[in-house]
């Protein structure tokens, strides 16, 4: 057997450093209810940990069939062809939306993994009531097939799949992950993605239980427990409520907000940095955001919603993407 050099055996070390890491941040799936690992790698350990966990979701579908799209390889199981072709409707156009705005391009193809549900649940280790459907994890995008959730013909399943606008929700993970360097905090990844779906489709997260006629979750509950707070759908609502009111604040808030995150700032510091005031001052304004009262945002209004005549039966994603119910 050769004798390794220093060199070889520094480089053995490296890549074995990679695959630790990168089987560390398999055991936390991304999930849009359980966003990423909030974990501070430096940029080349996190790009070579992306490196690794990308090429290990090709892999494992390296036998399915793909269809390329100029910045997109999107995977999808035998059969589902009319599916996938409805999410390659999408993907480049919600690209070019987040993109435009977030700043920067991902350097590779990114790869979209349209799955089942069952085959979803059981690549991010859910249980099945979770019922996901969509995921972003280290680069990568899983998005349950369109069919699973929405009836009617194949355009109305497109045009609705356009109206809940999930690539733009999962692609502002991506961009997010990539300006930070992977420490942007849960809440406020889901804020911004929530915030550029609203953007890109007029898809609002709205349903009963997430209404504001209810005690709010505090800023420290926010910044600290988003991931396990009971009622996730109103720690996601409160949560696109803030990031709305630091890019109502002044233009280019939610970017500085990113910056200072990138730069390793707290979330308070980070939104106390953008809006030029405590953050709280965005979550007290939440007292005028009440039983629908209505908080005067400067923010643009939405864009109409588009009406498919297709049915969203997710219980993630209800079917209200009305986007005109006051924060
Ligand atoms: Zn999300």
């Amino acid at each position: 057997m050769a004798k390794r050099s220093p060199a070889a055996w520094l480089r053995r070390a490296v890549i074995l450093l990679v695959m630790c890491l990168a089987a560390l941040l398999a055991v936390r799936v991304v999930l849009r209810q359980a966003p990423a690992p909030r974990l501070a790698l430096g940029t080349d350990v996190h790009d070579a940990v992306r490196a690794v966990a990308r090429d290990q979701a090709l892999a494992a579908v390296a036998g399915e069939p793909t269809i390329r799209t100029p910045h997109f390889i999107i995977k999808y199981p035998a059969g589902d062809r009319a599916d996938a072709a409805i999410v390659a409707s999408q993907v480049e156009k919600a690209y070019a939306f987040v993109f435009a705005r977030m700043g920067g391009r991902p350097a590779d193809p990114v790869v979209v993994r349209v799955e089942t549900r069952a085959a979803l649940a059981a690549d991010l280790g859910v249980p099945p009531n979770q019922d996901p459907l969509g995921a972003y994890w280290r680069g990568v995008i899983w998005l349950l097939t369109p069919s699973a959730y929405l009836s009617g013909t194949a355009a109305q399943r497109q045009a609705a799949f356009a109206a809940v606008g999930p690539v733009a929700h999962e692609l502002t993970h991506l961009a997010d992950d990539d300006i930070t360097g992977g420490r942007m905090p849960a809440f406020l990844d889901e804020g911004m993605a929530q915030y550029m779906q609203w953007r890109f489709s007029g898809y609002r997260w709205l349903q009963a239980d997430n209404t504001f006629c209810q005690p709010h979750y505090s800023w420290r509950q926010l910044a600290g427990e988003f991931d396990s707070l009971p009622n996730q759908a109103l720690a996601y609502r409160e949560s696109f409520a803030v990031v709305r009111a630091v890019e109502a604040a002044s233009p280019g808030a939610a970017h500085r907000m990113l910056a200072a995150i990138a730069a390793g700032a707290t979330s308070a510091q980070a939104v106390r940095d953008a809006v030029g005031s405590r953050e709280e001052t965005a979550l007290a304004s939440g007292s005028a955001w009440s039983c629908g009262s209505g908080r005067a945002s400067s923010a643009s209004a939405a864009p109409a919603a588009q009406t498919a005549g297709a049915t969203v039966t997710s219980r993630a994603w209800p079917a209200n993407a009305s986007g005109r119910e006051p924060l």
